[in-house]
């Protein structure tokens, strides 16, 4: 019989694999397709979930709970009654969250530049003069956390991703014994973009392994929070009291946002920390304003009204979601499983899949889709300095195209997976 698994066929059988792909490809060429693939934006469905917020919070109201009129100056922290309902949610205390403007990434960012030119109440000395400030990055791991890093002059440092977290062996060594290792990047609950979630295990080794450092930090970025795709949310570990249980207590930085809950671009984020790093933080961000967008946040306040109004709307997420992340599962199954030259995540909750194709092959997969209209995120996003070391990662994020499309590029995507293993292995 023939052989279907590519890396068992003989010469013959590879010829004509690659000669059917090859017809393959020109014909997804005749359709002229301009799909994309690239970012895990939310769809205009999942938008329209949250449109009352654009009427709210209504003429006439804006003062909340305890008085305040949002309208107005202060207020640096966030309204109390929403910290209150995201710190139920993140299992932060409501003097330990700040509520923010729409963006976590900008206080991720202010944060290391804070760190960088004011250093952290723990830093013997400011980071800058005190180069190089090097970083731990689980790879594959966010684009964006490794573009403010490299932006910033850190020197970033590849820790393996396993199913259950970060490789804490590695991580132990180098921390141990490098007091220029401030920080790690960490997407704990459906990692971007392999969808893993941190077990207990390795966030008890995360708060309590030694460092050289008496200022490192974890970035524990949780976008995903509540986010799941299954019946059964992944736990929300409380990494704070875990830290402060193991003394180390300022070593997580806590962040969330709305921005996958209710609008990207106009939501609330939060950071969640000590109250020695909340203190820190907000003295040095009063210097670059003197509140965040409290209207909005009093929007917000009014569209969820409690913890549970936030899981309920959740639920509405991810039954737009759940059939397009089915679908690229199918679709990798069907056209790729038997023939074993790829392997993919299959998430629980978050925003992407995690694909890896033949080794060697990933930049080749995405210029060919590329030229049949298909764009994916670049090659090696997902690794510090862009380079995946073995050229095999693509990243795919299904929430932004209409189920058609979505499967459209996704045979598209697995024609191009086929054609570039049978091009390697002739
Ligand atoms: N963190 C992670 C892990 C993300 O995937 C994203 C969005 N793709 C963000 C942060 C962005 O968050 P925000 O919009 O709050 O800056």
């Amino acid at each position: 019989p023939r052989q279907t698994q590519i890396g068992l066929m003989s010469h013959e059988e590879l010829v004509s694999e690659h000669e059917s792909q090859t017809a393959n490809y020109a014909t997804l060429k005749t359709e002229k397709l301009t799909l994309d693939l690239t970012r895990g934006k939310p769809s205009s469905e999942q938008l329209d979930l949250s449109s009352s917020l654009l009427s709210l919070p209504g003429d006439g109201d804006f003062r909340d709970g305890s008085g305040t009129d949002c309208r107005n100056y202060g207020g640096l922290n966030g309204l109390p009654e929403l910290r209150a309902i995201f710190g139920d949610l993140l299992g932060i205390p409501v003097e330990r969250l700040v509520a923010g403007n729409n963006a976590s990434l900008e206080i991720m960012h202010d944060i290391i530049a804070f760190a960088m030119l004011y250093g952290t109440p723990d830093s013997p000395r400011r980071w800058v003069g005190d180069e190089p400030i090097k970083w731990l990055c689980p790879a594959p791991g966010y684009d964006r956390h490794f573009a403010i890093t490299e932006a910033l002059g850190i020197e970033m440092i590849t820790i393996p991703m396993r199913h259950d977290g970060p490789d804490v062996h590695a991580i132990a060594a180098l921390l141990a014994n490098d007091p220029q290792i401030k920080g790690l990047w960490a997407v704990p609950n459906y990692s971007n973009p392999t969808g893993v979630v941190y077990s207990e295990e390795i966030v008890r080794e995360l708060v309590s392994l030694p460092a050289a450092a008496p200022d490192f930090r974890l970035f524990w970025d949780n976008a995903y929070a509540v986010h799941p795709l299954t019946d059964t949310a992944a736990p929300v570990i409380d990494v704070l009291g875990l830290a402060e249980a193991a003394g180390n207590p300022n070593r997580p930085l806590v962040f969330a946002s709305t921005s996958k809950i209710t609008f990207a671009g106009a939501g609330v984020s939060f950071f969640g920390a000590s109250q020695a790093n909340v203190d820190w933080y907000l003295s040095h961000a009063a210097k670059k304003s003197i509140g965040p967008d409290k209207v909005n946040q009093l929007r917000h306040l009014r569209f969820f009204s409690d913890a549970e109004g936030v899981r309920e709307h959740m639920q509405k997420h991810r039954a737009l979601l759940e059939p397009k992340f089915a679908l690229v599962r199918r679709i990798l199954e069907d056209r790729l499983g038997a023939s074993k030259v790829a392997s993919w995540t299959e998430p629980k909750g978050g925003y992407f899949i995690s694909l890896d194709v033949l080794d060697g092959t990933a930049a080749r997969v995405i210029a060919l889709a590329k030229d049949a209209g298909i764009a994916l995120t670049a090659a090696g996003s997902a690794f510090p300095y862009g380079k995946d070391p073995e050229d095999k990662n693509i990243r795919i994020a299904p929430s932004f195209p209409q189920l058609p499309e979505l499967e459209k590029a996704m045979e598209g995507l697995a024609t191009c997976v086929l054609l570039a293993a049978t091009e390697k292995l002739l």
